[in-house]
C-alpha cells in the first residue's frame, strides 16, 4: 500500500514537471506568441508628439509617424492593421510599462543607447533625429552657445535630451517636465528660455504654433529603435523583417514624406 502511495505521488510530480516544463515553452513566453494567442498588439506611443504619436481630443484618434508603423506591424503579425491597441506612454513611463509586461514593444520616438540596451532590445533604427532648441521667434538665444549662466531650458523626464543638454551646456538651469505637450505649455509660459529635445518632435511644435522656431541646428545623433523586452530575440528579428520590409517596398519613405514634408536622407 504504501509502495503504491509513493509510486502515485512520484507520478504527480512527474506530471507537474511536465506542465511547468511544458508551460515555460509554450508560444505565451514569447512576445510574438503572445501577440497571436490575444489576436492584436499593445503597442506602447506617445499621444502629444505631433507627428510622432498624437491624440486628437476630438475623435480621440492617436495619428503620426510612429502609429503607422505599429498599423504595419499589426498588419505583418495578424494580417490586420487594425488589430491594435494602443497605449500612451511617456519618456520616463515606456521603459517600466514594457517590463511590467503592459505593452509588447514601445514606438516612441526612443534613441538607442548602450545605457537603454541593458533595460530593453532594441530594433534596427528606423529613425535619424538629433538634439535641437525650440525657442520663440526673436529670442536671443540662437544656439547652444547661448545657454549661458542665468538662462533656463525646458526638457523631458526620462529623456536623453535632459542628460544631453546637462552635459552640453553645463551653465543652464534646466527644468524637467512630465511630457512634451506640458514642456512646450511651459515655454509658451516663459518658464524657460528654450525647450530641448530631437528636431523632428519640435518641427511638429513648430507647425502647433509657429511662433517658435527651431535654432541652431542639433548637437547629438538619436537613431531611434522600437524597444522589446530583453531577451526576446524572435519579436526583435520580426521587427526587424518590418523594418527592411517598408524600406524595400518603399513605403517607408511614403510614411516619411507624409509625416516629415520631405524626403528621408
Ligand atoms: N529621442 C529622445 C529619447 O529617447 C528624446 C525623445 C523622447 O523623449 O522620447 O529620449
Amino acid at each position: 500500500m504504501k509502495h503504491r502511495l509513493r509510486w502515485h505521488l512520484s507520478l504527480v510530480v512527474v506530471m507537474a514537471a511536465v506542465l511547468v516544463f511544458t508551460g515555460c515553452s509554450s508560444k505565451e513566453d514569447t512576445t510574438l506568441g503572445a501577440i497571436k494567442n490575444r489576436g492584436k498588439v499593445i503597442v506602447g506611443v506617445k499621444y502629444d508628439t505631433k507627428l510622432f504619436g498624437l491624440k486628437d481630443p476630438a475623435t480621440g484618434d492617436v495619428e503620426g509617424f510612429d502609429i503607422d508603423i505599429a498599423k504595419a506591424l499589426a498588419k505583418k503579425v495578424l494580417g490586420d492593421e487594425t488589430k491594435i491597441e494602443l497605449k500612451e506612454v511617456t519618456s520616463k513611463t515606456r521603459i517600466p510599462l514594457l517590463q511590467n509586461g503592459d505593452i509588447d514593444l514601445i514606438i516612441a520616438t526612443m534613441t538607442i543607447t548602450e545605457e537603454r540596451k541593458e533595460q530593453v532590445d532594441f530594433s534596427d533604427v528606423y529613425f535619424k533625429a538629433g538634439q535641437s532648441l525650440l525657442v520663440k521667434k526673436g529670442s536671443t538665444i540662437q544656439s547652444i552657445a547661448d545657454l549661458a549662466k542665468g538662462t533656463t531650458v525646458l526638457a523631458v523626464k526620462g529623456s536623453t535630451s535632459a542628460t544631453n543638454i546637462r552635459e552640453k551646456a553645463p551653465e543652464t538651469e534646466v527644468l524637467e517636465l512630465e511630457n512634451y505637450q506640458d514642456a512646450f505649455t511651459a515655454l509658451k509660459a516663459g518658464k524657460g528660455d528654450a525647450l530641448t529635445t530631437d528636431n523632428a518632435i519640435l518641427l511638429g511644435m513648430q507647425q502647433q504654433d509657429p511662433n517658435y522656431v527651431l535654432v541652431g541646428g542639433t548637437f547629438t545623433d538619436e537613431p531611434y529603435g522600437i524597444a522589446i523586452r530583453k531577451g526576446d530575440t524572435e519579436f526583435v528579428t520580426t521587427v526587424n523583417e518590418l523594418v527592411k520590409e517598408l524600406k524595400d517596398t518603399g513605403e517607408y519613405d511614403n510614411l516619411y514624406e507624409q509625416w516629415m514634408g520631405v524626403k528621408p536622407d
